[in-house]
């Protein structure tokens, strides 16, 4: 008897909850066709707080990074991408993970972490470059080696930036940490070589480095209409 009266009681407060589920279920599917594409990027702007990383003189890669970071986010989002950054302001990551290791390597556990959680359809890591030789310039992107979706990314990139600059660079493969331990297809982008005095001078112009976010937008714009082709039929015959 006592099983009977659950089932009654059961049926009774299921079958509006399916009605309301089926309904929730429709409407979902119905809204995310009207919905624009998630377009979720995350910028990661290198070092930060204590980590400087490269110099030149009172110049520190960390503020030339985040600088560009926040160039990159606002061309972006100018392009309706939504953004996230990694940090938006002069400080590491490492409090993401507050245990485990030095700081640097909490730090870049940090961003992965972040990455992780955001699931971005793509990851631009920004970084300035140093040299020995001053004489060598030009911006160049990384990517994982072994990564293809991320190669191609990176050439469509570096093709972009090197029609703003003098010297032609090729992309590199790499292996990076925070590249190795992302998902999505990752890069990270030397936006020039703070040990060069021409490059030096372009990473403090916002105009200049305004171009190269286009750029690196136009190169992921074409990266991913490589992912998603256009339909058979605007392609022609074979
Ligand atoms: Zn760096």
């Amino acid at each position: 008897m006592i099983s009977l009266y659950i089932v009654v009681i059961r049926r009774r407060v299921l079958v509006p909850i399916l009605l309301g589920l089926t309904w929730v279920a429709v409407f979902g599917l119905v809204l995310a066709g009207l919905l624009p594409e998630r377009r979720v990027i995350v910028i990661d702007p290198g070092h930060g707080g204590i980590d400087g990383g490269t110099s030149a003189g009172d110049l520190l890669e960390k503020d030339v990074n985040l600088r560009m970071g926040h160039i990159l986010r606002r061309v972006l989002e100018a392009h309706q991408y939504q953004v996230v950054m990694t940090r938006t302001d002069d400080s590491d990551v490492s409090h993401f993970v507050p245990e485990g290791g030095s700081r640097y390597r909490r730090d870049l556990k940090g961003r992965v972490r972040l990455v992780g959680r955001v699931r971005p359809i793509s990851l631009i890591s920004i970084h300035v470059n140093w040299h020995k030789d001053r004489w060598r310039r030009g911006a160049i992107v990384y990517y994982q080696d072994g990564e293809t979706d991320s190669r191609l990314l990176a050439q469509a990139i570096q093709k972009e930036l090197n029609a703003l600059q003098p010297v032609q660079r090729q992309v590199r493969a790499a292996d990076f940490y925070v590249l190795r331990n992302t998902d999505a297809p990752a890069v990270l982008v030397e936006i020039g070589f703070i040990s060069n005095p021409e490059d030096r001078k372009l990473m403090l112009d916002e105009a200049y480095l305004t171009k190269q976010a286009e750029a690196i937008r136009a190169g992921l714009e074409v990266f991913l209409s490589q992912l998603m082709p256009a339909p058979q039929s605007s392609r022609g015959l074979r």
